[in-house]
């Protein structure tokens, strides 16, 4: 920077002879031809930045020559710079970490079966709320209400933007102002900073801790209950175990207590599994339709969790109460889109026949993968890419464990295979944030210093664009 105060020297004569190099942006523009495409503002932007980049690397005193401000040097960057402008920002990128329900890679990817429906869905008018029988104005909802009560044996059901938009508004609904009763073995923080005392309160319900940590009783609910008690809520506890000497108290007894008192009982599910997944391997999770038949008031689990479907809280019970929930006014600020119903009422379709389902939702089938199809993934790729990448790396198919992910049974081990590359000219970090750059970024994880392509969560037709990838960065012949 500019020595203040001191008389200005050479040096500053030599910044000042830099910044007059620039081109101005005008004379920038006057440069370009036809063969720069795109969007005016665009190209405007990018010239702008790419001199604006300049005057400060000059002002910062780093070293910039004056043949680095010649025409076609700029013109390079600037080229660089508008074609990454001009590139989308939200692109797709190859999940090869073995977490099924990753939640920054965009949780479940939907099947094809709704791929389809949202197209048309978005292409064309439709009935969203719209009673083709009456002609008379619909309810969005009702496209998919029969769908989940069919499937859950709940009596009515509605959907939200999200499960903390269900939690909050079924809390706002049937406790604003008056007390929940909750263990405290059961106050989660969900990542992204979903914290049950939190979200409790914004909905204006007050909160009753009961019980100790690691032990609550049901007589620690029962002399909780006072005049001011609104509701009983369970929280499943998705993503942490508490092991050892615990305690909590069965579902059946909380349902029978609150009928005793005449107080509703709630439970966030979380996850929400439709389907017994402890008969393909996985531990045993209450699926929705078991905690339905225990007589709970109200249930909510996410869409894009266990379900497999697009983003959505979904809010099923006794018709009584979803009553109440639907004519609150908040859910017009938390109601779903089209796009979303129509991914939704596609996949919970798919649910009729659980042998399709666990074939045709990406999620319930990348879940219950028998390892000797990930094996003979991952051997796929290991034959494309070995021979060519043998003087930058050793590749090698080494047995690991997939995550189920989303938050959902933490402790559950998914036996997989992943491929596993040893850098030999770079370090395996350099390898993991080089493989997130590609044009198709590939996230993968690192472990003893080898970087890992778990191939569970890698699709059958992703192999050969994983392999290009992997080739394209090592710069090996494709
Ligand atoms: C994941 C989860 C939530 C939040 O669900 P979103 O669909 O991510 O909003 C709330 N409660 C529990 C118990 C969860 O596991």
């Amino acid at each position: 920077m500019t020595d203040q105060g001191k008389p200005e020297g050479n040096h500053s004569a030599a910044i000042q002879n830099l910044l007059r190099a620039i081109p101005k942006v005008d004379e920038f523009l006057g440069w370009l031809d036809d063969t720069t495409q795109g969007p005016l503002v665009l190209i405007k932007d990018a010239v702008r930045e790419v001199l604006a980049a300049k005057r400060e690397a000059i002002l910062a005193g780093h070293s910039v020559k004056k043949s680095d401000l010649l025409r076609p040097e700029l013109l390079v960057e600037f080229n660089n710079l508008l074609s990454r402008k001009l590139s989308p920002n939200f692109i797709s990128v190859i999940n090869a970490t073995g977490v099924v329900v990753h939640t920054n890679l965009g949780r479940s990817i939907l099947p094809a079966e709704a791929m389809a429906w949202l197209q048309r869905v978005g292409s064309r008018y439709s009935n969203l709320e719209f009673d083709l029988a009456t002609g008379q104005r619909g309810s969005r909802y009702s496209l998919v209400e029969k769908l989940l009560c069919e499937l859950t044996g709940a009596e009515a059901a509605l959907v939200v933007n999200n499960n903390a938009a269900a939690v909050m508004l079924a809390l706002d609904t049937l406790a604003k102002g008056r007390e929940v009763i909750v263990s405290r073995g059961q106050l989660v923080e969900i990542g992204g900073s979903f914290r049950i005392p939190d979200v409790m309160e914004k909905s204006g319900a007050r909160l009753v801790e009961v019980g100790a940590t690691n032990r609550t009783h049901l007589r620690d609910y029962e002399k909780a209950i006072t005049e001011q008690t609104a509701m009983l809520l369970k929280v499943h506890t998705s993503n942490f175990k508490i092991i050892g000497f615990t305690s909590e108290v069965e579902l059946a007894q909380l349902v029978a207590l609150g009928e005793r008192h005449g107080l509703p009982v709630m439970e966030d599910l979380g996850s929400g599994s439709l389907i017994d997944l402890s008969k393909y391997g996985l531990q045993k999770e209450p699926t929705v339709s078991e905690v339905v038949k225990a007589g709970v008031d109200i249930v909510t689990f996410s869409g894009d969790k266990l379900l497999g479907g697009p983003q959505a809280g979904l809010i099923i019970g006794k018709r009584r109460i979803i009553d109440q929930v639907k004519r609150n006014p908040m859910n017009r600020a938390l109601r779903i889109d089209k796009f979303t119903l129509a991914g939704l009422e596609a996949v919970l379709r798919l649910y009729f026949d659980e042998e399709v389902a666990l074939h045709a939702i990406p999620t319930l089938a990348m879940l219950t993968m028998p390892p000797e199809v990930i094996d003979r993934r991952a051997k796929r790729l290991l034959g494309r890419v070995k021979k060519k990448l043998a003087d930058y790396c050793a590749v090698s198919v080494i047995s690991v464990d997939s995550r189920v992910g989303g938050g959902a049974m933490p402790d559950q081990s998914l036996p997989s295979r992943a491929v596993s590359l040893h850098p030999f000219n770079m370090t395996v970090n350099d390898l993991e944030s080089g493989l997130r750059k590609v044009k198709v970024p590939v996230i993968g994880r690192i472990e003893d210093d080898c970087f890992l392509l778990d191939m569970r969560t890698v699709a059958d037709d992703e192999v050969s664009l994983l392999s290009s990838c992997l080739l394209e960065f090592f710069g090996a012949d494709v």
